[in-house]
């Protein structure tokens, strides 16, 4: 079955019990058994729901893997793969990464013996040479967060097998619809389905999805034992986005690839960071290891960070926000905002600056969206 038909129909099958043709949100804590230890594979659910179960079983397919678990958040989903590790384990990370996820490796996994090097993993040499004895983790975002930059995911996998190391691909920017690093060899995924998946900004959620039956045995053990589940709602709601993900990216990246190019000619932008334009860095391999370029472009402006601060304050469709993926536009100021806990150099290095403003188009009309962006920026022409 093709992705669009798997979104509608895999573990979504009538409710048994009633024939609900839509899966029902199991708003219950515990199951009744018929004898001690005789139940129907539900007992309690921090272990396992049948609302979540669908999310998961329909999930993994889209990503073309085994095995998926949700997770109460994308942040959660990554606490759960660094529970595979152990105090002194190494883990090389691509330095162009989530903010948050940053934060978590630096501030919070750090003070239990984990070791984090960061590298510019878009020169592929440089993971190579970070691994060390102890590097039991490789762990990649593609396309990056807010530069758009690509890694190459099969040549971090061949790193990564011949270190005896796991590959971890954060692959929320590119949605299962555009990418699927497990058939380029990772061997686990991770999402935020907080952003496209769920789609519609009401639901914040996370998972990972991977082959390998003892990672996914590992992983089970240690989110019943640690506890970072999503609610029975809240999977249904990210399935109910689910269905309709392969729509809702193909108009997504539709309006980022028609905004990328009217930004690209106009007097008031300094840059466009888009891997749809043919001259961005990474545009050959994107073409190669995704079915499509996403749906965020960056951009930098030339009137520095009073004009950036005025664009992003004078959109109308595109809100202000620390958010992506919605159906409604999203604009936001990276600098002082998602990755506002990064340094300055750190930021500096990245290639974000005063000047930079990353753009999440909804899935309204292209043409409306152009004019959004073109009175904004011209209310931020007086700013500079
Ligand atoms: C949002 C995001 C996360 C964190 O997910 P939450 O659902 O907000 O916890 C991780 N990685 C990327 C790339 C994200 O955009």
């Amino acid at each position: 079955m093709k992705f669009e038909t798997r979104a509608i129909h895999v573990g979504q099958a009538a409710d048994p019990a009633t024939g609900a043709t839509i899966v029902p949100i199991y708003q219950t804590t515990t199951y009744t058994q018929t004898s001690i230890g005789q139940h129907a594979g539900y007992e309690y659910s921090r272990g396992a729901n049948p609302t979540r179960t669908a999310l998961e079983t329909c999930l993994a397919s889209l990503e073309g893997g085994e095995f998926c678990l949700s997770y109460a958040s994308g942040m959660a989903a990554t606490s759960g793969i660094l529970q595979l590790l152990s105090s002194g384990d190494h883990v090389v990370v691509a330095d162009d990464l989530y903010g948050g996820t940053y934060r978590l490796f630096t501030e919070v996994a750090s003070r239990f013996g984990l070791r984090f090097s960061f590298v510019d993993a878009t020169q592929i040499d440089n993971v190579a040479q970070a691994v060390e004895a102890t590097t039991r983790m490789i762990w990649i975002e593609s396309p990056t967060n807010p530069m758009l930059r690509l890694v190459d995911v099969r040549a971090c996998a061949e790193i990564a097998q011949k270190a005896n190391a796991a590959l971890v691909v954060d692959n929320t920017f590119a949605t299962p619809y555009l990418q699927n690093p497990l058939d380029l060899g990772a061997h686990m995924v991770m999402h935020s389905t907080t952003k496209w998946i769920g789609g519609h900004s009401d639901v914040v959620g996370g998972a990972v999805i991977t082959s390998d039956p003892e990672l996914s045995k590992t992983l089970h053990f240690t989110r019943n034992a640690s506890g970072g589940i999503p609610g029975p709602m809240d999977c249904y709601l990210t399935l109910r986005g689910l269905k309709t993900l392969a729509l809702r990216m193909r108009q997504h990246e539709k309006n980022a690839q028609q905004l990328a190019e009217f930004l690209v000619g106009h007097f008031q932008v300094e840059r466009v960071h888009y891997p749809g334009l043919p001259d961005h860095p990474g545009h050959d391999l994107a073409a190669r290891q995704m079915h499509g370029f996403g749906a965020v472009l960056t951009i930098d402006l030339k009137g520095g960070e009073p004009a950036a601060r005025k664009f992003c304050e004078s959109t109308e469709l595109f809100s202000l926000v620390e958010g992506l993926g919605g159906v409604e536009s999203l604009i936001g100021y990276p600098w002082a905002m998602s990755h506002g806990s990064f340094p300055a150099e750190e930021k500096k290095a990245k290639g974000i600056t005063e000047a930079t403003v990353r753009l999440s188009p909804g899935i309204e009309d292209g043409d409306d969206l152009v004019d959004d962006v073109d009175r904004a920026l011209k209310r931020a022409g007086g700013a500079s």
